[in-house]
């Protein structure tokens, strides 16, 4: 039989490291740490060995396309498809930074929505049958939801939004950010927030996509929050580990064999919660 193989974007540090730690203890097959940087890649696989692991590594911008295809087919080539792949590479601001709404906006939706959806583009084909993927959402998904106007909300919520017209309305939302018109055409006033919110419809979008369009295959894709977790991204003062960060979207990512379910859902602390 083939070698399994798991795949974490933005793995070097923070929750996507204590991801890769957990499935190296866990996981029977190649654990890979990916990321931007080479050299950042390479000092977290040190970390990791000197823990006794052996995860490997791949470089993985999520933001440059020529890397994200360099990325897939070497593991198509390696391994024939991917197993578990975690979309974890996100970015945020700091709520003190003066850089602009608009631009903010740009930087957060490139990574966190248009880059998590370039890699679906290019890895989903390739998820073997029972494969899980993981795409790593945030709590202000919901919050941020619960801001949108009444029309958006219904289509975030409706169940025959498709991945166009996500992506139409991710770019009106970037459209009205740097016109400086995003709350008067109802949208919250925080861009990571969207962001997660298209991570989140994302998922549901492909759930459906591959339970019709490969029935028998068992592949299941779910969103998650990891909780509020001390990274750089967040504050020193959050109350859990990456360790316990990695918690939830490790559950997703081992759910076993024949599961059926949670399937395109938005779960934070192992438990399904409303959307
Ligand atoms: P960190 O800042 O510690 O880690 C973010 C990781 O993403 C880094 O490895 C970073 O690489 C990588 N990354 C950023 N941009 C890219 C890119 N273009 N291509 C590849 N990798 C990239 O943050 P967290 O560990 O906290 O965040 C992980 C995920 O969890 C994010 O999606 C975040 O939004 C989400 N999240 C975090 C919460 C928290 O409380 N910490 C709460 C809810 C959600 P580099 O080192 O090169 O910058």
């Amino acid at each position: 039989m083939s070698t399994k193989v798991a795949v974490v974007t933005g793995s070097n540090k923070g929750i996507g490291l204590a991801i890769v730690r957990a499935l190296c203890k866990q996981f029977d097959g190649d654990v890979y740490i990916t990321a931007r940087d080479v050299g950042r890649g390479e000092a977290a696989v040190k970390t990791l060995n000197s823990e006794g692991l052996k995860p490997k590594f791949h470089q993985l911008d999520i933001n440059n396309l020529n890397s994200i295809k360099t990325a897939a087919a070497f593991f198509k080539g390696k391994y024939g498809g991917v197993d578990i792949l975690i979309n974890n590479a996100g970015t945020a601001f700091k709520a003190s930074d003066p850089t602009p709404f608009g631009v903010q906006a740009e930087v957060i939706l490139t990574t966190n929505f248009f880059g998590t959806r370039d890699m679906s583009t290019h890895f989903l084909p390739m998820i073997r049958a029972g494969g899980r993927v993981v795409n790593i959402s945030s709590m202000l998904s919901v919050t941020g939801l619960k801001q949108c106007s009444p029309e958006l909300q219904q289509r975030f919520r409706s169940e025959d939004i498709t991945e166009d017209e996500l992506v139409g309305l991710m770019r009106r939302f970037l459209d009205d950010a740097k016109k400086g018109e995003h709350k008067q055409h109802g949208w919250p006033d925080m861009a990571y927030s969207v962001s997660k919110i298209g991570v989140t419809v994302l998922s549901m979008i492909h759930a459906r996509r591959l339970s019709k369009e490969r029935p028998n295959d068992g592949i299941l894709v779910n969103a998650c929050c990891p909780g509020w977790v001390r990274t750089d991204l967040a504050a020193p003062g959050a109350p859990k580990s990456p360790d316990e960060g990695a918690i939830t979207p490790v559950y997703l990512a081992l759910l076993p064999p024949g599961a059926k379910e949670p399937q395109g859902k938005y779960l934070s602390d192992k438990e399904v919660q409303p959307w």
